[in-house]
């Protein structure tokens, strides 16, 4: 098995020399193991937090092993009854071509005809259940909200303006770093209005695409565009706090927003969440979300990179924008 390993603490953006990669030799299948082959790897931007020593609601990757993260793969080899050879699994043992390990480390999930299996690491898992846990229980969506997103065009971001629009909101309002994602956003994802980000301050694009304010605001960037937000609010406006990625590569302290005040005078609630502590809903999310895709509802993009000794640069492509929706690596041959 090639399997990629964290050596060194990134400072700053992560270098090829933080990273190594080694050849594992698996033994013979133990009673109760499985031999998965991977199809795709998920880079996702948390992976920079782990990759600092900081304690954190999942603790840092340790050095010298191979880097976790959730990936999705096939039986190939089977000695455990519960997982029997060809059977499709979820699991977080990450950056690696093949995984050996006891059955109970993967969760069998079903092919959807006509979809890629690419997909439970994005719209049908964990990226479509943050848009959906935050959207209805951290920013508690009304019909008819007026909704703004950032990094609208990303994995979560396509799900959030989706979903948001599927539960009723008015008006949805995305940004996003390119103007062909913002292209996408209103012709392809349903956004009513859209901007890029890199082409004038954020608080006077937010301003001129919802003159009649916003209800709720899905944060994934943080900074500038958090403070645009506090200013567009309506009275009692709802912020859920999903992810800072214009920080993650900072190596000082940024300033916060520098109108913190309009949380008291617009009677404002920001709230932060991570999706692990919502894990509860992945029931009732699968069923809405497998039953909007075969309603055809719903639309997605992913990134795909070849190759397993491509997923560094997947990840820091990633992190740079070079993804429209989910960044995925494909370690299967195509
Ligand atoms: P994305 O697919 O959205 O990829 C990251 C995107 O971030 C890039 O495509 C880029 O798009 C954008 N970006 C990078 N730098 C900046 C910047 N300085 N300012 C604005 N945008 C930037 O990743 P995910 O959908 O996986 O994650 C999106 C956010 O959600 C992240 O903040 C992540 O940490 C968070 N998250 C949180 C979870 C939780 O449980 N709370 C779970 C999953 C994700 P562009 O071209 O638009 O700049």
């Amino acid at each position: 098995s090639t399997q990629i390993q964290l050596v060194a603490r990134p400072h700053g953006w992560p270098e090829p020399s933080d990273f190594r990669t080694v050849s594992v030799e698996y033994g013979d299948l133990e009673p109760g193991q499985v031999r998965v082959e991977n199809e795709f790897l998920s880079v996702d931007p948390y992976m920079r937090g782990r990759m600092r020593d900081e304690k954190s609601y999942v603790p840092p990757f340790v050095l010298g092993e191979t880097m976790t993260g959730g990936a999705i793969g096939r039986v190939v080899e089977s000695a455990s009854d519960d997982l029997p050879e060809g059977t499709v699994v979820l699991h977080q043992y990450g950056w690696r071509d093949v995984v050996q390990e006891d059955a109970s480390g993967f969760k069998a999930v079903p092919e959807v005809p006509g979809l890629p299996l690419s997909l439970y690491l994005g719209m049908l898992g964990m990226t479509g259940l943050t848009a959906y846990a935050g959207l209805t229980r951290i920013a508690r969506l009304e019909e008819g909200d007026t909704v703004f997103v950032s990094g609208a065009a990303g994995a979560v971001g396509t799900a959030v303006g989706q979903i948001a629009k599927l539960l009723g909101a008015g008006r949805v309002i995305g940004s996003a770093g390119s103007d062909e994602k913002v292209e996408l956003l209103t012709s392809k994802y349903g956004y009513d209005a859209a901007f890029n980000y890199k082409n004038g301050p954020v608080r006077e694009q937010l301003a001129a695409a919802a003159p009649d304010g916003i209800d709720v605001y899905f944060d994934n960037v943080g900074g500038d565009h958090l403070e645009a937000a506090l200013d567009a609010f309506n009275d009692g406006g709802r912020a859920a706090l999903c992810g800072a990625i214009s920080v993650y590569n900072s190596t000082g302290t940024e300033p916060g927003p520098d109108n913190m005040v309009q949380l008291i005078k617009k009677s404002l609630t920001l709230e932060g969440f991570t999706v692990g502590s919502h894990l509860n809903l992945a029931g009732e999310f699968q069923e809405l979300m497998t039953g909007w895709f075969s309603e055809g509802k719903v639309a997605y993009d992913e990134t795909v990179v070849d190759g397993l000794e491509n997923t560094l640069d997947a990840f820091l492509d990633m992190m740079r924008g070079a993804n429209i929706g989910k960044m995925i690596v494909r370690t299967s041959t195509p």
